[in-house]
């Protein structure tokens, strides 16, 4: 296995902390599986990270063509059965756990993660088909997907309705029903769709958003008017569905996975069955959304953890002048400079504090019968998504800053991680989206419910963790720090709705610290419990150790400062005109 992948004991350690009621039998295959994901991530998608880079998919007259070692490596990680992981055996799956599924997805992600995008999808995808459709739906359009042998996509975003759902204009006119239910004709514009056309799967389901008109012809407004539709590109009968490839977007990062603007329906009407009923469309979306803004926080952690891994290799290769006071002798590794550790250590707190996030909330996913479960996962869902992109992007930065001026060219894989991570602030909503819901949503909106349920378990590890005395110190500035979040929370609900909002992503990036810094309290308690039990060695808990103190000392700080500026709510942004920009 390549040595900058994610160490399969770090997830093994991980999914222990976080399933830690499993039989002992068990853990036996699921490190088996680990150690396969570790292996296929390393032979089959690593090898092509560049050169889906360099050759990008491109648009032939029969569609989209990409490289056929993308293929390849697919159809491996379909024959190991990977594409059904995370389903019911009825379904012809594996039957594992969420979490168990998502630290699968962090080691191809950390591989390439253009790749990994495309069962990603197809996995949610094929999940939503199989909570929401029919019997027949199921068996003609999710298993084939389960099985690996065709791919899915989400067709939410329009030219003009990016963030603003409510406002896409693609229509959806009854035809009339067969043996897949309540038949419909699109038409309209699809951007952005990652994985809209390739030509390395049979066929490719489309999950399309779209409203269905009223009875003068006009489109419902909102989102209440949306409804779910299944639009395959090959129809059962074994024709080419009305949909139109026209165009491909040439982006930053994520090259590997082809991204289309597509038209539905530019001749008769692209041919789409109803999901359920009317109207239900962005409730059943939400559970595609709600997966893939777990995958994308999972797979921002994996990139920043294979940043990580790199400029810690190169900090020990690398020589470079002599400690301060040294003026004669040999270069010493850049290591030794106390800057290139700072840098080192974020990236190590900012990492591994995100898988840590990212994997407990897929511990959630893993517990729907209980309320306070469900209630703690939609509260961080955004956080996961959010906080592990934008900080492990900085963790991309800062291992390209390790590189010097080598980071800076593509003979090194740094800057492309970081490029393929700036997407992960931008796709499955925006920070700014995420913040807004988040705070006006599942804070204000929802009462209490959700953020009690956090202050308890916040509150459940500060009592465990105070009988710890290497943790002495911690215990209390976490205890502080969510006070802060508490008394923040409490002047937000008592002010107008938008005034709270102003500084939403403040308060994001406030209440994410916190989180990350509970779970890495969490964390080193797994670890020393796990070294006690000989499952870790002792260099491993140091390692965390030094990570989580660097998080509390250099980077918890900072949410009080965070929280003074939302608690003031300050109009400096929100009262700014266009003038003073000028
Ligand atoms: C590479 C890539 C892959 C993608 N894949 C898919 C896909 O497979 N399927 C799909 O359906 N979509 C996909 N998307 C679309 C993606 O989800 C959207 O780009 C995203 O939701 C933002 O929409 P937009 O680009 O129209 O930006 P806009 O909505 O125009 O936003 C522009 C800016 O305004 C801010 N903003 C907008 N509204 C508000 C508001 N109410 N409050 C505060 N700030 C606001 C945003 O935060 C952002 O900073 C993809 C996008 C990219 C770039």
């Amino acid at each position: 296995m390549d040595s900058s992948l994610i160490p399969p004991d770090e997830l093994k350690f991980l999914l222990r902390w976080l399933e830690a009621g499993r039989a002992d039998d068990d853990w036996d295959t699921i490190d088996a599986i680990l150690d396969l994901s570790a292996s296929i991530a390393s032979d089959a998608f690593l090898p092509h990270y560049k050169e889906s880079d360099r050759t990008e998919p491109t648009l032939t007259p029969t569609g989209v063509h990409i490289l056929p070692a993308i293929g390849a490596a697919l159809r491996e990680y379909a024959n190991a059965g990977f594409f059904a992981a995370g389903f019911d055996e009825q379904l012809g799956g594996l039957g594992l756990s969420a979490v168990v599924t998502y630290a699968i997805l962090a080691q191809f992600s950390a591989a390439n993660i253009a790749t990994a995008a495309y069962p990603m999808l197809t996995a949610a995808n094929a999940r939503l088909i199989a909570t929401f459709g029919s019997a027949a739906q199921i068996e003609q359009f999710a298993l084939p997907q389960i099985a690996g042998h065709w791919f899915g996509t989400m067709c939410l975003s329009e030219p003009q309705a990016g963030s603003s759902l409510g406002d896409i204009l693609t229509r959806a006119t009854a035809e009339g029903k067969d043996t897949l239910g309540e038949r419909f004709r699109l038409t309209g514009n699809k951007m952005w769709i990652s994985g809209g056309d390739q030509d390395v799967s049979d066929n490719i389901i489309h999950l399309v958003l779209a409203k269905i008109p009223q009875a003068d012809g006009s489109l419902p407004p909102g989102t209440k008017g949306i409804s779910l539709f299944i639009v395959p590109k090959v129809l059962p009968d074994g024709q080419r569905n009305d949909i139109a490839i026209a165009g491909l977007n040439h982006k930053m990062g994520y090259r590997g996975t082809s991204n289309c603007l597509l038209n539905f329906g530019e001749t008769i009407g692209a041919t789409g069955w109803l999901i359920g009923e009317p109207g239900k469309g962005i409730a059943q979306m939400f559970q595609m959304m709600n997966e893939a803004r777990i995958a994308v926080g999972v797979g921002a952690a994996a990139l920043g953890f294979r940043g990580h891994r790199i400029s810690l290799c190169y900090a020990q290769e690398r020589s470079q002048g002599r400690l301060a006071g040294g003026h004669t002798g040999l270069p010493v590794a850049i290591f030794e400079h106390p800057d290139i550790k700072w840098m080192l250590l974020a990236q190590k707190a900012y990492t591994e504090g995100a898988l840590g996030l990212c994997l407990y909330c897929a511990s959630l996913v893993d517990r729907p019968q209980e309320t306070d479960a469900g209630a703690l996962l939609s509260l961080l869902t955004p956080v996961a998504k959010t906080w592990s992109a934008e900080y492990c992007l900085k963790a991309n930065d800062l291992a390209i800053q390790i590189h010097g001026g080598y980071g800076y060219t593509r003979d090194f894989d740094v800057e492309q991680l970081y490029r393929d991570n700036r997407l992960n602030a931008i796709h499955e909503g925006t920070t700014g989206i995420q913040a807004a819901d988040l705070l006006g949503r599942k804070i204000l909106r929802d009462g209490p419910f959700a953020f009690d349920v956090a202050t308890t378990r916040v509150m459940a590890c500060v009592a465990e963790a105070s009988k710890n005395s290497r943790l002495a110190g911690r215990t209390e500035a976490l205890t502080d720090a969510w006070r802060s979040v508490v008394d923040t929370v409490n002047v937000l609900r008592s002010v107008e709705r938008q005034t709270a909002l102003d500084n939403a992503t403040m308060f994001l990036r406030a209440f994410g610290h916190t989180i990350v810094a509970w779970l890495w309290i969490e964390q080193i308690l797994a670890a020393e419990r796990a070294e006690s039990e000989g499952r870790v060695s002792a260099r491993f808990v140091h390692g965390k150790e030094r990570a989580c103190r660097y998080f509390f000392d250099c980077e918890l700080p900072k949410v009080r400062v965070w929280l003074a500026v939302v608690s003031a709510m300050t109009d400096v942004a929100s009262g700014a005109s266009i003038d003073e920009f000028c």
